[in-house]
């Protein structure tokens, strides 16, 4: 099998297996018990805590684990509306998040605020003027994610946050980095955002298991409600497998490392890929891990069973919007037949060159089949 599907998910590393399976088998008290047991299993939570913080380049005590990236997505832009809605009514986001924030964007809409969409340029980019031209003194929050999912384009966060200090003071910013954490070098503790949003699955560890970098100070309401857990910040009995194995994952990934095998390996599938005819590169494919294609004239459903026949594993778009025409693709005018033949392939760190070799062969093989 090549697996070149790690913008959809990653395969859990052996360090996050081994982690999980000690912490059903051993570790397996509530943080929250005073017994022993309970001693114990709240010191593996601070454990990873330390983890995921060091790796973020965040205060130990300022990451609040989550179920997923969706949450801490959810839970940023409804927090922040909720602690400054009666301040301002007017956000700032842009046309090509995650449906993990679009879809709280629309809850929002439907409850009065005013929410602004800022386009992309052809490339998928979505540059600090256009921020510029939307801040208002009503903004409160600005939602801007660091690496987008379909097309690899990596924004301008940095500049674009200190855009939002000068022309909105009062607004929140939250970037979801759930594409960028360990893929685009950052550290929470300089970057000035408020707000990120992280994801395990998506850096070798399990499904179910996110994080919420909340800035120190920052009261933001807590999300759900309960016994407590969190700092009082997220209730709820702690998924404590997923977030060691969290810990983990993140603690056995030498960033740099990875990220320069990954550029390698997307500077390599686009010279190779190149030479295939009809094939068009799409957008900015910054980040290291993205490469999104086109076949116009071919569907993005038989490019990937053509693929799969080869034991090749790449995805539509964005694996969550599956059965519709992606709307980052759509936000970035491209014809309707480049999107509909569009193709993503995302690499991870235990990719290799004949992998895009063999990716080469397999598009080949797609397009006589697909086109006899
Ligand atoms: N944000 C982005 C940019 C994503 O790519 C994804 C998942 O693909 C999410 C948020 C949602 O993360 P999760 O799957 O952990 O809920």
């Amino acid at each position: 099998m090549i697996y070149l599907d790690n913008s959809a998910t990653t395969k859990p590393c052996q360090a996050c297996i081994d982690t999980m399976l000690d912490l059903l088998s051993n570790d397996w008290g509530n943080p929250s018990s005073v017994h022993d047991l309970g001693i114990a299993a709240e010191h593996r939570l601070k454990q990873a805590r330390s983890q995921v913080a060091n790796a973020l380049g965040a205060e130990e005590n300022r990451v609040f684990f989550t179920s997923c990236g969706t949450e801490a997505d959810n839970w940023a832009i409804f927090g922040a509306a909720e602690r400054l809605g009666k301040r301002g009514k007017h956000i700032v986001t842009t046309a090509v998040e995650h449906h993990a924030v679009l879809h709280p964007m629309q809850k929002l809409e439907a409850k009065g605020f005013e929410v602004t969409y800022l386009q992309p340029d052809e490339t998928g980019f979505v540059s600090v003027d256009a921020l510029k031209a939307a801040l208002r003194p009503d903004t409160i929050l600005v939602s801007v994610m660091m690496v987008n999912n379909e097309t690899g384009a990596v924004m301008p966060i940095a500049d674009m946050i200190r855009a939002t200090r000068r022309l909105s003071p009062l607004a929140l910013f939250h970037t979801d980095a759930v594409q960028g954490f360990l893929k685009v070098p950052f550290k929470a503790k300089t970057l000035g955002a408020d707000l990120i949003s992280i994801s395990g699955h998506k850096i070798h560890a399990s499904k179910g298991v996110g994080a919420l970098y909340i800035k120190p100070g920052l009261p933001l309401p807590a999300f759900i409600q309960g016994g407590g857990q969190e700092g009082n910040f997220r209730s709820g009995t702690e998924n404590l497998p997923g977030i060691c194995g969290f810990g983990a994952a993140c603690a056995d990934t030498d960033a740099a490392a990875d990220i320069a095998k990954m550029t390698a390996l997307r500077d390599l599938a686009r010279k190779k890929l190149a030479d295939i005819p009809g094939l068009q590169l799409i957008g900015r494919q910054e980040a290291p891990h993205i490469v999104n294609l086109s076949l116009p004239g071919l569907r993005s459903q038989g490019i990937i069973n053509c693929l799969q026949s080869r034991g090749i594993y790449v995805s539509a778009g964005s694996a969550c919007s599956k059965g519709h025409r992606s709307h980052v693709l759509e936000s970035m005018h491209l014809a309707p037949a480049v999107i509909d033949g569009s193709v993503r392939v995302s690499f991870g760190r235990d990719n290799t060159e004949e992998d895009v070799d063999a990716l080469h062969d397999a598009l080949l093989e797609a397009i006589k089949t697909l086109k006899g």
